[in-house]
């Protein structure tokens, strides 16, 4: 056997050939990069978000079996159904990817109780429910891989991000006590906390100040900012057999933000 041959053998751990993987939010931004790198990776990928024609521009990168569903996921009656049609329309889902998510920017004491409320709904709430629908169906088969993206507000404090942070960190918490419940049913739950990666959310949200991504660049001991992509492989890495025993846990691909600063 060649060394060429045991290392393709070597790296099939990773494959994801013949899993079906959700995506939510990913028509864009980090969800489209980590939907692209499922599919390379062999998934066939579903992706939601609330806008037709992103989601439709971004199938073509996805595989020729990649499915689109369009949906908002604050509309939290409609969640049940949109599983179950992806389940009967495309087949059972194997590996989720809860990454649809909103930030705001403002000072706590301007952060009106409808702004916190859209921002738990989406981020927290949402993905609660989600999970609850794949996770049960995921239980009976005893195979699934549900990943959160959080962030690394939900590792330590950052300032003007109240609601968010509160959200992430909720996730990060909802990741451990789903990890005692289904783990005796060979579904992992994990979380990536990423770092800053250069997408428009965070652009926008840095509200295109020079200063403030200098700033940004400082805390990131790398000294560079994240790519999309850098989210999407260690997503392969974590809803593959190579992270089989792999759990509850929740995963800094920051650049080495996360040591503090
Ligand atoms: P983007 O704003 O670029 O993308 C967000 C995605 O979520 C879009 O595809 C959007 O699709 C979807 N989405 C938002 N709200 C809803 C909704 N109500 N229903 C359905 N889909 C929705 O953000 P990023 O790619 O930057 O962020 C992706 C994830 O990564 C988020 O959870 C974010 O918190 C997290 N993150 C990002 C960081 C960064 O540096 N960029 C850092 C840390 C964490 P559509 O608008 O079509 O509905």
């Amino acid at each position: 056997m060649s060394i060429t041959h045991t290392i393709h053998s070597a790296l099939n751990i990773f494959s994801l050939e013949g899993k079906i993987a959700l995506v939510t939010g990913g028509g864009s931004g980090i969800g489209f990069h980590i939907a692209q790198c499922l599919a390379q990776a062999g998934a066939q990928l579903v992706i939601t978000g609330r806008r037709e024609e992103v989601l439709k521009d971004a199938l073509p990168a996805l595989g020729t079996d990649a499915r689109n569903f369009v949906n908002d996921i604050t509309d939290l009656k409609s969640l049940p159904g949109l599983i179950a049609d992806i389940e009967s329309e495309v087949g059972e889902i194997d590996i989720l990817v809860n990454n649809a998510g909103i930030n705001m920017k403002k000072h706590a004491v301007e952060v009106t109780d409808e702004d916190f409320d859209r921002i738990i709904q989406t981020n927290l709430h949402a993905v609660f429910t989600i999970t609850r629908e794949c996770g049960k169906r995921m239980i009976d088969r005893k195979r699934g891989s549900i990943l959160m993206i959080t962030s690394m507000a939900a590792l330590y404090g950052i300032d003007r991000v109240v609601a968010y942070t509160a959200s992430k960190s909720a996730v990060g918490g909802m990741v451990k006590a789903l990890t005692t419940e289904f783990s005796p049913y060979n579904v992992r739950v994990n979380a990536i906390a990423p770092g800053f990666i250069e997408t428009p959310m965070m652009l926008t949200a840095m509200n295109g100040d020079p200063s403030r991504r200098d700033k940004a660049m400082d805390r990131t001991p790398m000294g560079i900012w994240g790519k999309p992509d850098d989210i999407g492989w260690a997503s392969v890495f974590l809803s593959s057999d190579a992270a089989k025993f792999i759990t509850g846990v929740s995963l800094p691909v920051d650049g080495g933000n996360s040591i503090g600063f």
